[in-house]
């Protein structure tokens, strides 16, 4: 299976707007969750922080789901660089970056290495009513949902009904 780094990562910050019992939902529109959700994903947990990956979690959103143009994500790199150090015989490359912008930059980065190695995997839900987003386990396959027990059984349900409502009487 193709993996690059900080895809968890990715699909955490780019899922954290999930609906909730079909209301749209912000998993870090509270200080103390969304601190503590940072840390959990391997931030500081720090204002600065979360603010920088709001930021950047919108406009991930918009470009995956093909609203914006991946320009939009220019200004949240400025001033990144990567380190290259050698150890041994091989070059160990470190990222470079204020440790506010870090977890952001590096979603960024997840996104980017995907769209390279694997375009097409990390994909909208198919279900319009859904706002989360998947990484599909190869660039072959055609998963739409982001969970197969939530919205693929609910879409399908919906579509066998539209289907007995759409057929003629007998
Ligand atoms: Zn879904």
């Amino acid at each position: 299976m193709d993996s690059v780094p900080d895809e968890g990562l990715l699909l955490a910050v780019l899922n954290s707007t999930p609906v909730v019992d079909g209301v749209p939902a912000d998993d870090l529109a509270d200080a103390a969750r969304a601190r503590a959700w940072l840390a959990s994903v391997g931030g500081l947990g720090t204002e600065a922080e979360l603010r920088h990956v709001l930021g950047v979690r919108q406009a991930l959103q918009d470009v995956v789901r093909g609203d914006r143009p991946p320009a939009v994500l220019a200004p949240a790199l400025r001033g990144v660089a990567l380190i290259p150090a050698l150890t041994g015989d091989q070059i160990t490359w470190t990222l470079s970056v204020p440790p506010e912008r870090e977890l952001a930059v590096r979603a960024i980065l997840a996104w980017d290495a995907l769209a390279r190695l694997s375009p097409g995997r990390l994909r909208p839900c198919a279900n319009g009513e859904c706002r989360l987003f998947l990484i599909a386990h190869s660039k072959a396959s055609t998963a739409r949902w982001c969970s197969m027990a939530v919205c693929g059984n609910r879409m399908k349900a919906r579509r066998h009904y539209q289907r007995l409502r759409s057929a003629p009487p007998a």
